[in-house]
């Protein structure tokens, strides 16, 4: 079974881990886009990170990964919900060469002006309310790196990720410290803890990345912690869905400006665009142009047009 997201945990309850693999899901990421190897492989981790952090998300909803960059990667964005329904996608600033070698800050951090943002979006704010945003210092040579920086400082959470990504699949793979149970932690059950969560990330720290890449979720965990007591739960299927749509693709337009727009459309008479994430054409002409920018008290509506 590919595209699944296994959770396990260590039955002490000390530590608890997860393994996702994504074929077909980051397949249709990819099936409109041709990424230099560099890009592919830094959203192929990022998107198999997201994923893996979205299956503790305790609400109804999104959380988004955004990365703003300075260098030859413009954007990163990925976006995953609760039900580990996932789209994600890069975009490159013009006439840069992106060399294989390039690390994590050649890509988007060069000048050290990358931004990097994650978003938790819950389905049913109450009005008014904005969705939860935090920053990510860009610290680390790799995307992993990062995000397990940004866990340390944001949620106190020792975490650590191993991700992959080629043009078949990425993959990952998450170890996170549970947080000590109340008041009543003795201070050898804490010395305890600490030596089991050493021992999750020795055994985590064995993993390559080629073995990543070429090992189900199943093999893998048996072959890492085999000697380990885990408790492993039922498998959770991931898949590509993108929310795209006409109104969606309108509001960016009326966000870019009537100029903007009315001279994209010029003298061909309309403007096609294709939705970034999963490649669907939308298709506006001069009329449907106009009509965006009619506030909505300004719209004439045929029936009420009157003929004298
Ligand atoms: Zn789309």
């Amino acid at each position: 079974m590919t595209d699944t997201l296994t959770k396990f945990m260590f039955e002490d309850a000390t530590v608890r881990g997860e393994m996702v693999e994504l074929r077909r899901t980051w397949e249709q990421i990819l099936v409109h886009h041709h990424y230099p190897l560099p890009v592919r492989n830094l959203l192929g981790e990022m998107t198999a990170a997201a994923t893996l952090l979205c299956a503790n998300l305790k609400f109804e909803g999104s959380m988004i990964m955004q990365v703003h960059g300075d260098g030859p990667v413009k954007l990163l964005v990925v976006e995953c919900n609760n039900h580990l329904q996932l789209r994600s996608m890069a975009k490159l600033s013009e006439g840069q060469i992106i060399s294989e070698q390039a690390s994590v800050a050649d890509l988007i951090n060069r000048q050290g002006n990358g931004r990097f943002i994650i978003t938790l979006d819950p389905a049913d704010k109450s009005a008014g309310q904005q969705p939860y945003q935090g920053i990510v210092p860009i610290e680390g040579d790799s995307i992993a790196e990062i995000i397990e920086n940004y866990m340390k400082q944001s949620e106190q959470l020792d975490t650590r990720l191993w991700l992959a990504a080629n043009n078949e699949l990425c993959r990952g793979m998450l170890l996170q410290r549970l947080p000590k149970s109340g008041g009543k932690a003795m201070q050898d059950d804490q010395e305890q803890a600490q030596q089991a969560w050493e021992r999750a990330t020795i055994l985590g720290n064995t993993v390559k990345p080629e073995e990543l890449l070429t090992t189900d979720n199943a093999t893998l965990m048996h072959r890492l912690f085999w000697e380990e007591a885990l408790r492993v739960f039922e498998p959770l299927q991931t898949s590509f869905v993108c929310t795209c749509s006409r109104a969606k693709v309108g509001k960016m337009l009326v966000m870019l400006g009537k100029e903007e727009v009315s001279e994209a459309v010029g003298s061909l008479g309309k403007l096609d665009i294709n939705c970034d994430f999963c490649g669907k054409p939308y298709s506006f002409d001069a009329v449907d142009c106009a009509e965006l920018f009619l506030a909505p008290e300004n719209k004439v509506h045929p029936e009420t047009i009157r003929t004298h």
